[in-house]
């Protein structure tokens, strides 16, 4: 089994849906990513920082699931990152109503030294140069290097993002990201050009219409599971880099092939991650859930055709 170092924000998130309304709660990418791969039991590190404002119990909470939390600075007198959002009818698209920055403003990562020779790197939503620092501190090239970002470091910081994904194996990216940072409406037109750039894999993420994976001149679909209810995609995209990143840590076999299976995984906890709201459904998930999830996902995708 690899270790899996997993970067990102460990935030306070304030939601709206056409559901409900929360006050600060637990969110952040990096949260979002940790509880995620701990299904997988891989041994991974969560490297962040929050403010003095961060009650212990959220962190216990990432310890719990066995997420190392030593690479999480707590600045005492600085302020948590706070990421307020409001979701469309649809449900599939939102605004941001704030975003702020606080203790991230001047956050320099530090990889615990046990985990500097990680084999899989988890690349969450954060700032693009602390995403880069993070892979400097790396003391042997990991197997593979996963990025996911966001419109928001495209506006501010394209330039630096642009030079860390370069360096990575693997994208993780929305449809309209893809867009918005190829300047292509063709989904494959998009991944080709994020190819050129650097990663060998694209990942697009299609909300509740599931996911692409590229590789060179190979496509692989998988659908999103439809569901009953759901109330908050807030961290779905998130949950999914985790299950994504975390099937491939436990499998350590970084093929087209058992990425395939790996966006699988993705879908399947992403699809729990959307039925509450924030990380409330993904702090108590048990395997024999995942496993009856996944057991509904095959048989919403296969089937016998005759090609005469
Ligand atoms: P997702 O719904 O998967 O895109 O991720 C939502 C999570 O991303 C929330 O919990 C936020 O705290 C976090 N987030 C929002 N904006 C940013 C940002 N600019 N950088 C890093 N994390 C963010």
């Amino acid at each position: 089994m690899s270790k899996l170092v997993i970067v990102g924000t460990v935030a306070f998130d304030a939601i709206e849906t056409p559901f409900g309304k929360t006050d600060k709660i637990l969110g952040g990418a990096a949260t979002y990513i940790g509880l995620s791969a701990s299904n997988f039991n891989v041994d991974s590190a969560a490297v962040s920082v929050v403010g003095g404002d961060f009650p212990q119990k959220y962190l216990d909470l990432l310890e719990n699931r066995n997420v190392n939390i030593d690479g999480i600075e707590i600045v005492k007198d600085g302020k948590t990152f706070f990421w307020s959002g409001k979701y469309h009818n649809d449900m599939n698209s939102r605004d941001t109503l704030v975003t702020e920055l606080n203790v991230l403003e001047h956050f320099n990562p530090i990889v615990p030294d046990s985990y500097k020779d990680a084999e899989v790197v988890m690349l969450g939503n954060l700032h693009p140069l602390v995403q880069q620092g993070v892979l400097n501190q790396m003391t042997e090239k990991p197997k593979l290097a996963i990025l996911d970002t966001m419109n928001f470091w495209m506006d501010i910081a394209l330039e630096d993002l642009l030079s860390v994904i370069k360096n990575v194996d693997v994208i993780t990216i929305n449809d309209e990201e893809a867009r918005q940072l190829t300047g292509e409406y063709s989904l494959l037109v998009a991944a080709r050009k994020i190819h050129e750039i650097g990663p060998k894999y694209v990942v697009i993420k299609k909300g509740e219409h599931g996911a692409l994976l590229f590789h060179d001149d190979n496509v692989f679909y998988a659908p999103a599971l439809p569901l009953e209810e759901v109330f908050d995609p807030t961290g779905a995209g998130d949950t999914f880099a985790g299950g994504f990143s975390g099937y491939l840590a436990k499998t350590e076999d970084y093929s087209f092939e058992n990425m395939k299976k790996a966006v699988i995984y993705g879908s399947t906890l992403a699809s729990f991650c959307v039925e509450k709201f924030g990380t409330e459904r993904m702090q108590n998930l048990t395997d024999k859930e995942i496993h009856k999830r996944l057991d509904q996902f095959k048989s919403l995708t296969q089937f016998d055709i005759e090609l005469t």
